[in-house]
């Protein structure tokens, strides 16, 4: 039987994980081992009793007594913490699910790869903190890194049998978020009820405001850059509103492998759980005659300068993708909080990373977990401070 762990199995990518775990037969296929969710823990239990779960542990410590009742008599051992998470990691599953958003991901992705799990990696944040160190720790213990983000499997997918020396150009396309086609000068005043508002995907908060802002764009084209091993000026980005095809890869014969389907999370959780088989998965079927027209156009830079400032991240290399994606997700939170406008989380990650330029080991290449736990640190700190800053001049 293959054993399995989903970390943040509460959250979107968590649940559609379940999904197709239960309808692969749950409990009779598969030996859950862990379970892990933020605070809900009502649906943590539910799902940690229908797969029976070896253990199920909450990130927040005061849901632990919640977690115990909703369990008792179950078999399955409890647990709360950050520290608990990382334990859970420790026990050893054949397929592990990092689905945590933030980069709280990074330490149980990480422990997992220790024990030579395959890693289906939804946590894209791990790869911009930490990509070199995440790379070599899955080469050092035999372990496998499955990329879940659509773009990442895309790609994965197109590359199969053929020679990556070949690529000449990766393609990720973006469907522009919830405000692609508002006025630039509007974007200022935009709220998190519009920015929410996503033409295609279903997904978390966080990742759909970022969707709206293309920090999560940036954080792919840098994903693309760690993952893939090719060079920052062979990834483009391009806006395809009906996010039909999840990105493309481009040879140096001229042919572009082109990856179409419904935008369905479950395709790419699916083809990394069943990889390197390919197994019935219930997505919608594209109707082409149906959608009849596809359609492209270049990012606006004014309109998305995370697409700018991941350039000068993959430049720096070192600690500044710890430092980005920290200062990123700072600056989400003050924006989720009403504290700054959307065009300010730009401003707080661009006055992050060039406070941070001289006084950190930007450009070590050679990266322990703690130089990056110390970047994300600081960084965290300064982008409170910019947003504090900029949340006092605001009228
Ligand atoms: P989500 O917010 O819906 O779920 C996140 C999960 O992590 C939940 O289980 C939550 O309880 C848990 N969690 C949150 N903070 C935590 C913390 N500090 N410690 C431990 N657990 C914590 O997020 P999501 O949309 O499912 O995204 C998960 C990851 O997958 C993110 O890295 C995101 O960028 C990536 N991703 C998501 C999608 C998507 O369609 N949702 C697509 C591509 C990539
Ligand atoms: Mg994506």
């Amino acid at each position: 039987m293959r054993s399995i762990s989903i970390f943040g199995a509460t959250g979107s990518i968590g649940e559609n994980t379940f999904d197709l775990i239960v309808r692969a037969g749950g409990a009779d296929t598969f030996r859950t081992v862990a379970l892990t969710g933020g605070r809900n823990v009502a649906r943590l239990a539910e799902m940690a009793r229908v797969l029976r779960a070896e253990i199920a542990v909450c990130a927040d410590e005061t849901c632990l007594p919640a977690l115990r009742d909703a369990l008792a008599g179950t078999g399955t051992l409890v647990a709360a913490g950050d520290a608990a998470i990382a334990e859970a990691a420790d026990r050893p599953a054949t397929w592990v699910m990092s689905a945590i958003v933030g980069a709280a991901g990074l330490v149980p992705g990480l422990r997992a790869l220790r024990h030579g799990s395959t890693l289906a990696l939804a946590n894209k944040e791990s790869l911009v903190t930490a990509g070199p160190l995440l790379m070599a720790t899955a080469a050092q213990h035999g372990a496998r890194i499955l990329p879940v983000d659509s773009e990442h499997s895309a790609i994965f997918q197109g590359l199969v049998g053929e020679d990556i020396a070949s690529v000449e150009r990766i393609i990720l396309t973006a469907s522009g978020g919830a405000l692609r086609d508002w006025p630039l000068e509007a974007l200022a005043a935009a709220t998190v009820t519009e920015a929410l508002a996503h033409p295609n995907w279903a997904m978390g908060q966080r990742i759909t405001i970022d969707s709206a802002s293309m920090f999560n764009k940036a954080l792919e084209v840098i994903e693309t850059r760690e993952y893939f091993g090719v060079r920052p000026d062979q990834i483009e980005v391009i806006i395809h509103p009906e996010s039909l095809i999840h990105s493309m890869v481009g040879f140096r014969d001229g042919a572009i492998m082109a990856h179409m389907g419904a935008a369905d999370m479950r395709h790419p959780i699916g083809y990394a759980l069943n990889w390197p088989d390919r197994a019935h998965i219930p997505v919608a079927r594209l109707d082409l005659a149906q959608i009849s027209t596809l359609t492209f156009r270049a990012p606006d830079l004014a309109r998305y300068p995370a697409l700018r400032l991941c350039r000068e991240v993959m430049a720096t290399r070192g600690l500044a993708g710890a430092a980005f994606n920290a200062a990123k997700e700072v600056a989400l939170n003050h924006f989720l909080g009403g504290g700054i406008g959307f065009m300010d989380m730009a401003g707080v990650v661009e006055d992050t990373l060039a406070g941070l330029s001289s006084d950190m080991r930007l450009h070590s290449d050679v990266l322990s977990l703690d130089d990056i736990i110390g970047a994300d640190h600081l960084a965290r700190i300064r982008a409170g401070e910019a947003a504090c800053a900029l949340a006092a001049r605001r009228p």
